[in-house]
């Protein structure tokens, strides 16, 4: 059979969009041989059998029902308030969370105000709290272990669609932790994606700037540039890499980070 005949058969079989199925196979009537497995916009089929070859794909075309499922949900979807829980303290309160905003030249832009930053007793965590530039009210927060028994090393408390955002600079770095974020922010505006890619959501965020510099953590430079290619498709003019040889930026003091983007 065909590609064209097995396609009239397996659309014979009326199988609903996003679904997984195992069955007997239609064209070589094994028992629980076939799978199919369609989403909004396709359909694979596949038969184990060894003496069979039903096999296939279609990719349909971009519906308006695949562009709505595929593109709009996080539109639609309003961010809500983040209610501060209550383990959540001041951070003077923890002489280790101190001591991490320190090592990790974070102090200046948490007694500056530029950083909302807190300290969380149940989890033992440093809390920068993230905010809604469009609401601003706080859209989540995030969170870092204070102790190698504190695990995941980053939580993500709520929102996982606004980076964090610390300075009000008029050239931006895009970085992989808000500790960065901060250290770079009295020299530019630091935006922490927190990890090493882009989310489709973090791009309207990343407008407001003349220079966005992109300087991930030194183990993984080839992702800047993947990132930079994937804003500059989007339409970004003004990307560029920033290659870290030694450290990461929350290492760099003020006048290092100075002399490093600014000369
Ligand atoms: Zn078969």
């Amino acid at each position: 059979m065909n590609f064209k005949q097995q396609l009239a058969v397996v659309e014979g079989l009326n199988i609903p969009p996003d679904t997984q199925k195992r069955m007997d196979c239609p064209f070589c009537q094994n028992k629980n041989t076939f799978t199919v497995t369609t989403t909004t916009n396709s359909t694979n089929w596949y038969c184990f059998h060894a003496s069979c070859s039903a096999k296939g794909k279609k990719n349909g075309e971009k519906t308006m029902d695949y562009v709505n499922v595929t593109f709009k949900k996080e539109d639609i979807k309003p961010q809500e308030e983040f209610k501060l829980p209550d383990s959540f303290k001041i951070v003077h309160s923890n002489n280790k969370a101190l001591q991490y905003l320190h090592e990790n030249n974070c102090w200046e832009a948490c007694m500056w105000g530029r950083a909302d930053i807190k300290y969380d007793v149940k989890q033992d965590r440093v809390v920068f709290l993230v905010k809604n530039p469009d609401t601003n009210k706080y859209a989540g927060a995030i969170g870092r272990g204070l102790s190698s028994a504190v695990y995941p090393k980053w939580y993500m408390y709520d929102n996982k669609d606004i980076p964090f955002k610390c300075g009000e600079c008029k050239d931006a770095v895009i970085v992989e932790d808000c500790a960065s974020a901060c250290a770079v922010s009295n020299i530019l505006t630091g935006i922490a994606v927190m990890g090493t890619s882009l989310k489709e959501s973090h791009k309207k965020y990343l407008k407001p700037y003349e220079t966005l510099y992109i300087a991930l953590d030194r183990d993984a430079t080839k992702k800047s540039y993947n990132i930079a290619r994937e804003l500059t498709s989007s339409g970004f003019h003004n990307v560029r890499v920033k290659v870290l040889h030694e450290y990461d930026l929350k290492c760099y003091s003020t006048q290092e980070i100075k002399e490093m983007f600014y000369g």
